[in-house]
């Protein structure tokens, strides 16, 4: 195909945003039409759980462009109105909006994203995906004199460590042993458990809610907890039924090549939460929940699409990398610890061959390897150290090798 006549982009996000934007400054020069199923200009998901629940920013301070701006960039946009059908054809696509409407395109871009996982029968309790949830939770939070956290991933925590700056007993129940297992796993999920609990919060971990309601939890141990406000931050889900037709299997998110392209859907793209690129590395299809993978991959697509008429070549696939603020610290994570089968002290007090030691977290750092080769490394308050592994990363050095890199950076 070549560079196509117009562009539509599905999901007025982060992701969807980025790809609007730098198809522009890759020199592409078509129509496009942003579709977006919230009423809103595309803003910023991070200060929602951060600066923008504190009441430090303002909604308009996490908005990530202007109607002007977009109109400048000659964007058409579709606010408020959610694609319901996609329909692949030979000459171009049809996607349908929820009024009826429908638009057609030579490229498709799905930068739809994910939402947030509600719990089973928990009526009044709050969770956190858009701009609308922070505001409500927010205002809630505004008169809370204690709160209930259900899931200590990183919303979960984010959330706890806002509301715990803000003065507010917080308990967290957390079904695995430790906080952000999933991001961390177990051994260095210890850390995050103790910055939890040194920072002041009642943190339950293992445990197995038998009900939940808006003012409280009651655990399979017989144990109760009642709260003003409760938040469950229990992961995402994805909302791909309306691409049922396309006989794609999303049963792992939006299959997609090294570039982006939907796998048996051509001229169609996806980037951000609900696309699932194949790792050029390890050949699997990893999705990553980040702010940096939407907008790596926005720039690839938009590379691609536009034909790389500006001429800078398709950028090589980033490593994964995502931060979050919790209890004072930075947390870092680049690379893909879930490969991992043995962890590696780098630097820190806190953290040693067999754990947690019980140190001062800040400034640890550990690292991932996977057939004794790194495949991650994440940081406590330790970013410019963190930063320097990403070359050791890409070139996924040997336990030897790293300890020698280790070493040098004193
Ligand atoms: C509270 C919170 C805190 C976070 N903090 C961090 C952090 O500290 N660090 C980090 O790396 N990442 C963080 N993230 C994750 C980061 O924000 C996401 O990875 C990023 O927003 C993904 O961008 P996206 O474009 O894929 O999805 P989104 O930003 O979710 O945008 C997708 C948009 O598509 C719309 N949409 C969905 N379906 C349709 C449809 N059928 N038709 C039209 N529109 C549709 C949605 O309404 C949404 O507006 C955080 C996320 C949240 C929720």
């Amino acid at each position: 195909m070549g560079v196509p006549e117009h562009v539509l982009v599905v999901g007025a996000g982060l992701g969807g945003l980025r790809t609007v934007e730098d198809l522009r400054r890759a020199g592409y020069e078509g129509r496009i039409g942003l579709v977006g199923a919230e009423d809103a200009l595309p803003y910023d998901r991070p200060p929602l759980s951060k600066q923008y629940l504190a009441g430090e920013r303002d909604r308009a301070a996490i908005d990530l462009t202007t109607a002007d701006d977009l109109d400048e960039l000659g964007v058409r946009l579709h606010l408020g109105r959610a694609a319901v059908a996609l329909r692949p054809g030979a000459d171009g696509h049809e996607v349908e909006l929820d009024d009826g409407s429908a638009l057609h395109a030579d490229a498709v871009v799905l930068a739809v994203g994910a939402a947030a996982r509600a719990p089973d029968g928990g009526a009044g309790v709050h969770v956190l995906r858009t701009a609308d949830d922070a505001g409500t939770l927010r205002a809630a939070l505004a008169t809370a004199s204690s709160l209930l956290v259900v899931g200590a991933g990183f919303v979960g925590a984010e959330v706890a460590s806002t509301a715990t700056a803000a003065g507010i007993p917080v308990t967290v129940l957390e079904a695995a042993p430790v906080p952000l297992a999933r991001a961390l796993g177990a051994q260095v999920g210890a850390l995050a458990a103790r910055l939890m609990t040194e920072g002041g919060v009642d943190l339950r971990c293992n445990a197995r809610i038998t009900a939940l309601s808006g003012t409280g939890a009651e655990s399979a141990d017989g144990s109760t907890v009642t709260a003003d406000v409760v938040v469950a931050g229990i992961g995402t889900r994805l909302d791909l039924g309306w691409l049922d037709g396309t006989g794609v299997d999303l049963s792992g998110g939006i299959p997609c090549d090294t570039r982006g392209r939907v796998e048996g859907l051509d001229g169609v793209w996806a980037v951000g939460d609900a696309a699932a690129w194949t790792d050029p590395v390890h050949g699997d299809r990893p999705r990553h929940e980040h702010w940096t993978s939407a907008t790596d991959q926005a720039a690839a697509v938009a590379r691609d699409i536009a034909g790389d008429v500006a001429g800078a070549g398709l950028p090589p696939q980033a490593v994964p990398y995502v931060w979050s603020d919790q209890f004072g610290l930075k947390i870092q994570l680049i690379g893909r610890p879930e490969l991992a089968d043995a962890v590696l002290p780098l630097h820190g007090e806190a953290f040693g061959d067999d754990g947690d030691t019980g140190g001062p977290i800040r400034g640890t750092v550990v690292g991932y390897l996977s057939g004794g080769e790194l495949v991650a490394v994440a940081g406590f308050g330790a970013a410019r150290r963190i930063a320097r592994y990403r070359r050791p990363l890409a070139e996924r050095a040997s336990r030897d090798a790293v300890l020698a890199f280790r070493d040098a950076l004193g």
